[in-house]
């Protein structure tokens, strides 16, 4: 048996490439880390966004279907909100910042603090969560927002269900205990927390009456649990088989190596090693500023880049040492 410690990304479906990165870029300060396409679609981006070195634990990826893309429809077995987390004292920055960049935010208490709970351009449910919890990783010189505010990584994940049982018992088998119940607008929230040190520790379940969602843009695809290397995903392989799962073998994906089992709740559950990180193919000083592909769909890079959409990468506009905006 082996237990993660928390968060290690997100991967959700957007729409058009341009509008998501600016989003995530001008709006929430995150840095580009990573230009690449879904390795098993490669007429989609696959785009990156994280801390200043794209550390584990703090990107969140997407695959811009582009706006012709089929729309998801929120449902059982889905992400309903991916937060991240900010430094303590920020939520006032945030509130501001938001509301300068028409991003309608609320502010909701839970588990005895105030988050914010907004949504991207489309439609995927985000929060932020301030915390006195160190940054596991670096903070990005370029980014629109000062140091002292930018995103520390993920928070947590809040996950949606039809009936909180079988999850609960994956959850426990991976590491994750039951520490706390709360209620917001009616709905009860249990939180589930791997006790680790740091960010991205914990899962949040709530019951939904609604049907099974369907996966389309505006949905998170999967989410991916940390571990530290392929060790402990072939331990890790056992322990999701042992509660009945199906988990795949390990996937090359070129910055990690993943293993992936769909929980009985209906969440795809992705399980990554710490290494090698999005500086295996470029440095990180110029992380996301071209087009990488690996080495076994490189052979193809002149059809694979024809076949892209119409993708124009915002360009930083640093908020300097004065705080900026
Ligand atoms: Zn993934």
């Amino acid at each position: 048996m082996t237990e993660t410690t928390g968060t290690h990304h997100v991967t959700a479906i957007g729409g058009d490439p341009t509008r998501n990165a600016t989003f995530y870029v001008e709006t929430l300060g995150l840095r580009l880390v990573k230009r690449t396409v879904n390795h098993d679609d490669t007429h989609t981006f696959h785009l990156c966004f994280g801390d200043g070195a794209g550390t584990p634990g703090t990107s969140m990826t997407f695959f811009p279907w582009t706006d012709d893309g089929r729309p998801g429809e929120f449902g059982a077995g889905q992400t309903r909100h991916t937060a991240f987390a900010v430094p303590e004292g920020s939520l006032d920055y945030w509130a501001d910042r938001l509301d300068e960049h028409d991003v309608d935010a609320e502010r909701v208490d839970l588990f005895g603090s105030e988050r914010l709970r907004f949504a991207d351009p489309d439609g995927i449910g985000l929060e932020l969560v301030p915390t006195d919890a160190e940054r596991p990783g670096t903070t990005w010189d370029d980014s629109p927002v000062p140091a002292a505010h930018q995103i520390l990584g993920f928070a947590g994940v809040t996950l949606a269900l039809d009936g909180l049982g079988a999850t609960t018992e994956v959850l426990a088998a991976i590491g994750y205990e039951r520490v706390a119940e709360d209620e917001v607008d009616g709905t009860t929230v249990t939180r589930y927390d791997t006790d680790a040190d740091g960010v991205g520790t914990w899962v949040d379940l709530v019951e939904t009456d609604a049907p099974r969602g369907r996966m389309g843009i505006g949905t998170v695809h999967h989410i991916a649990f940390r571990v530290e290397d392929e060790a402990e995903q072939r331990a890790m392989r056992e322990t999701l088989a042992d509660v009945g799962l199906d988990p795949t073998d390990p996937i090359d994906r070129k910055y990690f190596t993943a293993i992936y089992a769909r929980e009985p709740g209906g969440v795809l559950f992705e399980f990554s090693t710490m290494g090698p990180g999005f500086d295996a193919d470029e440095p990180v000083e110029s992380l996301g500023e071209r087009l990488t592909l690996p080495e076994w769909l490189e052979d193809e890079r002149a059809e694979i880049e024809a076949a892209l959409p119409p993708f124009e990468a915002p360009a930083p506009a640093p908020a300097g040492a004065n705080g900026g905006d």
